[in-house]
């Protein structure tokens, strides 16, 4: 008889003890219908301060298919998928959000077209962004704007991180070691053929979003600055381009003086310009900064997340 396959679901969660017995109960219902697949559900605690990490504690007790990786303080989003990854035993990996926002339903349709198609991944994105608010989509949408024109890995606009993809494909990611993570841009980096499927994303079933609108901004630089280094290129060309224009004028300057003598006039326009000129170059030392501080962070070769470890064995894990 032929080996069972398995699919193993990764669900990073963030204070989401409400939601955390509605994706179980919807989650085993769904993999159970799947025909001749094994499973393994990874809840993920990213340092939540709610009741989170008992929870899934309790499940993993009563549910020996419940994994569980409770993390020492909150470590992002990011963090989350990459240790659930890291679990995994499974020969398809999914990723969804704890919320309900992915709904574990379309994973029956997601693992046929993998098995049929023979794609490496099945993505799912959506256009409706419906449940955010006017600013969130706005941002969003010229955020994808900018990553195109400024990043050579594809990104596709509305994409979730709910997706399922082959074991090979996970090893993969998982060989990128970076400490700055951006999982949108590594799927892109590291190629394989994924099949993309729209879909309209529902409302969150209970608790609140964990990403405003500072936190999205701050995601969506850390995506830019982790894929492109155009924004140092642009800075470059920009600094050459004043370069040329202040040679030019200092040539009109020193012509204009030989042949008109030398008025004093004009310097309220000069403090225009060496108001504006020093912005630009803070802003642009602003930017060599942001790649530098990642730099930092790299060279550091932090680990991406610390376990809290199981406090009946806590002195075997505090010795290193
Ligand atoms: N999440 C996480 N760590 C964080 C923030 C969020 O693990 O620091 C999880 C969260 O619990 C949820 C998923 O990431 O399962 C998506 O978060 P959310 O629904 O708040 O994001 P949104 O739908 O607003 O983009
Ligand atoms: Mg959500």
């Amino acid at each position: 008889m032929a080996v069972k396959e398995s699919i193993s679901t990764i669900i990073p969660c963030f204070n989401e003890e409400e939601s955390i017995p509605l994706i179980y109960d919807e989650l085993k219902r769904v993999l159970k219908d799947i025909k001749n697949v094994d499973y393994e559900i990874i809840f993920v605690d990213d340092g939540s301060s709610d009741h989170t990490s008992q929870i899934v504690k309790d499940l993993s007790k009563k549910d020996k298919k419940v994994k569980t990786v409770i993390f020492s303080r909150n470590f992002g989003k990011e963090a989350a998928m990459y240790a659930g990854l890291e679990k995994s035993t499974g020969d398809f990996v999914a990723i969804l959000d704890a919320d309900m926002q992915d709904p574990p339903e379309l994973l029956k349709a997601m693992y046929h077209i993998i098995k049929e198609e023979n794609v490496d991944c099945v993505a799912l994105y959506t256009k409706s962004h419906k449940g955010y608010s006017f600013v969130r989509r706005y941002l969003t949408n010229c955020w994808y704007k900018i990553i195109e024109s400024l990043s050579s890995s594809k990104q596709m606009p509305g994409a979730r991180d709910f997706r399922l993809m082959k074991r090979k494909m996970v090893d993969a990611i998982l060989s990128m070691k970076e400490y700055n993570r951006y999982l949108k841009g590594i799927y892109g980096y590291i190629g394989y053929e994924t099949k993309w499927l729209p879909y309209d994303a529902p409302n969150r079933q209970a608790g609140k979003s964990k990403f405003n609108i500072g936190k999205l901004i701050q995601y969506g630089v850390e995506g830019i600055v982790a894929f492109s280094t155009t924004p140092l290129l642009f800075a470059a060309y920009v600094g050459l381009f004043f370069c040329i224009v202040s040679f030019l004028l200092i040539l009109v300057i020193i012509i204009k003086t030989l042949i008109w003598g030398d008025p004093v006039s004009g310097w309220p326009s000069l403090a225009c310009l060496v108001v504006f000129i020093g912005g630009l170059q803070l802003f642009f030392l602003g930017i060599l900064g942001l790649y530098i501080s990642k730099l930092y962070l790299e060279v550091k070769k932090r680990p991406i997340y610390i376990e809290k470890g199981d406090e009946t064995n806590e002195t075997s894990k505090s010795r290193h």
